[in-house]
């Protein structure tokens, strides 16, 4: 299977009526970079910056925070990264800084990533001017995690404006782009997707929060582990919703929670009209050989009759429609 899997590396990911689907990394180390020639992935689609502040001892600089964003733009050569902004607190909590003055009882749902960001607004403001510099000259895509509301995302977008002015004045080197997108993560956003949509130029969802907050079910309690599962109506319809809505509002759209690293479900999310991708490396060359075998019309047929009375588990169903098709599910 492995040599299969690299055999694969230099073929595209197209489907059997012919439709490219982006296929991009998760990555969160300067090391995790190589990965991009090793899977023959398009990029990096997620960038998890806050790895780097989870295995210091102390708050990572702005000097730092520079040196790892120009080492992995260096690494990747011309295929593009999406770094997120940091994701601390919740499931990620930094020994070094309390994020919050209260106790929190349900931390996931507490004062954690951008909402942190936006009130120490310094964190902010020095992830921002590195990400800018380690830019200069070339393309720079941020993210933001953990939006609820349209606002939020403009008051981060602000902070980068203001440092980019700021570099402006200084008269040094900009990047050439930067574009800016919000993370789907939290079920409010999805209400506000036509006020957003005109804001923004990306959109990526992170079915791993999105689902522990659609569910009410904690992400990391193994005891609810194997309660709730990705290839529910549920989730499913609700994904089928973004994908039709940010289609028609022209909005770029991808999925980069773990979901879209798993065969069968990888296939469901083609099904609803997902059309990029950005997973687990590891995922890269089975992901790939399931999107060669299938007929995305196929797929979109059975995804639209399925969910329209969805009386089998859905896990099976699609596992039946698979397998009858001939669909490589790894
Ligand atoms: C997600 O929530 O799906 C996601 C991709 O981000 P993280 O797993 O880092 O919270
Ligand atoms: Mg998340």
């Amino acid at each position: 299977k492995r040599a299969t899997y690299m055999a694969l590396r230099d073929k595209e990911p197209i489907s059997l009526d012919g439709t490219r689907i982006a296929l991009n990394i998760n990555a969160g180390l300067r090391d995790d970079v190589g990965m991009l020639k090793l899977t023959g992935a398009d990029g990096i689609g997620l960038f998890r910056t806050e790895f780097q502040f989870l295995v210091a001892a102390t708050m990572p600089g702005r000097a730092g925070q520079l040196r790892l964003y120009r080492d992995v733009l260096d690494a990747a050569g011309d295929k593009p990264v999406i770094f997120r902004t940091v994701d601390i607190g919740g499931d990620k909590p930094l020994p070094y800084f309390q994020a919050s003055e209260v106790r929190e009882e349900n931390p996931a749902m507490g004062w954690r990533a951008l909402r942190i960001g936006l009130e120490r607004d310094a964190l902010m403001k020095v992830q921002a001017r590195a990400l800018l510099e380690a830019s200069a000259g070339r393309k720079l895509n941020v993210m933001f995690p953990m939006i609820a509301e349209p606002w939020e995302f403009d008051e981060a977008k602000a902070v980068f404006e203001k440092q980019l002015a700021f570099l402006k004045d200084r008269k040094k080197q900009l990047p050439i782009s930067i574009r800016y997108g919000a993370m789907l993560e939290v079920p409010a956003l999805a209400e506000c997707l036509d006020l957003i949509a005109p804001r923004l130029d990306f959109l990526s969802i992170g079915t791993n929060d999105l689902t522990q907050f659609l569910f009410a079910a904690d992400r990391s309690n193994p005891k609810l582990a194997e309660r709730f599962d990705w290839l529910s109506p549920a989730i499913l319809r609700y994904l089928r919703r973004i994908a039709r809505q940010a289609d028609s509002l022209g909005v770029e759209l991808s999925v980069c929670g773990e979901m879209g690293g798993r065969t069968l479900d990888a296939l469901a999310l083609l099904g609803l009209g997902i059309r990029r991708l950005s997973i687990t490396p590891a995922s890269v060359g089975p992901i790939k050989a399931m999107i060669r075998s299938v007929n995305l019309e196929d797929i979109s047929a059975f995804m639209e009759d399925h969910l329209s009375s969805p009386i089998t588990d859905s896990r099976t169903a699609l596992e039946k429609w698979a397998q009858e098709r001939k669909i490589d599910l790894g």
